[in-house]
């Protein structure tokens, strides 16, 4: 690993007084990019949501980096150092536990504050649980309404979920595992359970999966398996032809 960590030096280092969003795996720790390690490697500071997860990606590829946490609790006192930061032309990356920044992840409120200062904001792409299950779930892929976490309370959930019946485009939310059941009961309930949908979990990893029904079979489904790992939930939208299931 160490050769690899050396070579990465022969790519363009990243420019001072750039804020760079780096996406990492979900999962498979392959699925990382040439330019995000190259990237994380160079940077001077990289702000990580949980800097032991990070370290732990670093030390897979042999690289050493400044890392910083960053996460909910301290976005905003952070966003603040990072402009220091910037303006000394240092260069920033951001990366979350897994997957894109921002996503269901922290890292919104730096990137508002990093554009109105000015400084530029770059998107290194990668990984995204949402769309690897959009790609794999053989629903529309387009267009689609991502939900990211469902409201954890029954009630604001079902509301939710009861505002976008008609929406005739793909939905896609993320679930935990202990709430799967319940959403995809609530899902039923308010969508209809003949709507078609996927469930895919553990994307990337040993025991990945995919299991594709309605939302009745899915839910009968999980009723005899009990839901362990991550899950992103895929539903079909509203549809003509799907109406009478929904009445
Ligand atoms: N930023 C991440 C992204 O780009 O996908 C998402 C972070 S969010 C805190 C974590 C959620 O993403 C999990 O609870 C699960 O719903 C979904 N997720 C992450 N990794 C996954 C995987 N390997 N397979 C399925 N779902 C995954």
């Amino acid at each position: 690993m160490r050769a690899f960590a050396e070579k990465l030096s022969e790519g363009e280092p990243p420019a001072g007084g750039v804020l760079y969003l780096c996406a990492t795996p979900i999962g498979n720790l392959r699925d990382v990019t040439l330019r995000v390690l190259d990237t994380l490697s160079r940077a001077d500071v990289v702000l990580a949501e949980d800097t032991r997860e990070t370290r732990k990606l670093l030390q897979h590829f042999g690289i050493q980096a400044r890392l910083v946490s960053f996460h909910d609790h301290n976005e905003r006192m952070r966003s603040a150092q990072v402009l220091e930061w910037l303006g000394a032309g240092r260069s920033v990356a951001l990366v979350s536990d897994a997957g894109s920044p921002l996503i269901a992840d922290p890292g919104f409120h730096l990137v508002r504050t990093v554009i109105a200062a000015g400084f530029p904001v770059v998107s290194l792409p990668g990984p995204c649980a949402a769309v690897a299950a959009l790609l794999v779930a053989g629903l529309p892929p387009t267009p689609f309404l991502f939900l990211g976490f469902l409201p954890r309370k029954p009630g604001a959930r079902r509301r939710l979920l009861s505002s976008v019946v008609r929406i005739p485009w793909t939905i896609v939310c993320y679930e935990t595992p202990h709430r799967l059941l319940e959403t995809l009961a609530i899902m039923a309930e308010t969508l209809g359970p003949a709507r078609p949908a996927a469930v895919a979990r553990e994307l990337t990893k040993a025991h990945e999966e995919v299991v594709r029904g309605t939302l009745q079979e899915l839910w009968e489904r999980f009723s005899n398996v009990p839901p362990r790992g991550e899950f992103v939930l895929v539903v079909s939208g509203w549809s003509e032809e799907g109406k009478g299931a929904e009445e």
